[in-house]
């Protein structure tokens, strides 16, 4: 796309939900369960993508008034598009979605299983810059089990896009769901936005929690007894 196109597409007046983007500000709106994405996301190779954004990038640098030529800078764009595709904004490749297998629950333990406090990179798709926090995990075997690093690993995947919290918690949940073949899961995110924090309202102490509570786990006492192992 060319840039007087792509200028004319970012500036067209589109409306959300009723308001449009000048109205909305920062306020973070969620628009479904699934990350928005192209149906042509996939045609062309990730090399390929790191040479466009490369160039892209360079070009929002230059806009800025950095001098390129400048040993410290020069770099930028590629380690820019390389930690893009390869790395913080992954997971939006389905190519690198975690295998997961599923053993038979021989210990017969029948509990809830709480993996928590698994640290999170993400980035909020607002303003691209990082979310931090922890994600708590939760289930009740179907008389099925996964290794417990994959329950880290797609915290991690889904972590790896621009993401909203609450679709965060979302994805988290649904993956769990298919994965082990159950509704009984629970998802807690406690994360800092730097959005929020680092500019903008710049308030340093606040966080955002959001959870998701399926099958088994949506009493008062099964919450309560999932908090009770958070705490501890
Ligand atoms: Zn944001």
């Amino acid at each position: 796309m060319n840039t007087n196109r792509l200028i004319k597409e970012l500036t067209k007046v589109s409306k959300l939900n009723g308001f449009s983007f000048d109205d909305i500000g920062d306020d973070h709106l969620y628009t479904g369960l699934e990350t928005p994405m192209k149906p042509d996301a996939f045609l062309i190779s990730d090399e390929e993508k790191k040479e466009k954004i490369a160039i892209l990038f360079k070009e929002i640098m230059d806009v800025m008034g950095l001098d390129l030529t400048d040993d410290s800078l020069k770099g930028t764009p590629k380690r820019v598009a390389k930690m893009y595709i390869d790395e913080i904004f992954s997971g939006l490749n389905p190519n690198n979605k975690p295998k997961i297998a599923l053993f038979d629950n021989k210990y017969q333990y029948n509990q809830m299983l709480v993996e928590k406090n698994i640290t999170f990179y993400s980035n909020c798709e607002h303003h691209f810059v990082p979310i931090i926090g922890k994600a708590h995990i939760a289930y009740i075997s179907s008389g099925k089990v996964i290794g417990l690093s994959k329950l880290n690993r797609i915290v991690q995947y889904y972590a790896k896009r621009p993401q909203v919290q609450e679709r965060l918690t979302n994805q988290i949940a649904e993956e769990l769901k298919t994965s082990l073949q159950t509704e009984n899961v629970a998802v807690i995110i406690d994360a800092k936005h730097l959005c929020v924090s680092s500019r903008g309202i710049k308030d340093d102490t606040s966080a955002t929690v959001t959870s998701y509570y399926g099958g088994e786990f949506n009493t008062p006492e099964k919450i309560n007894e999932l908090l009770n192992y958070l705490k501890g």
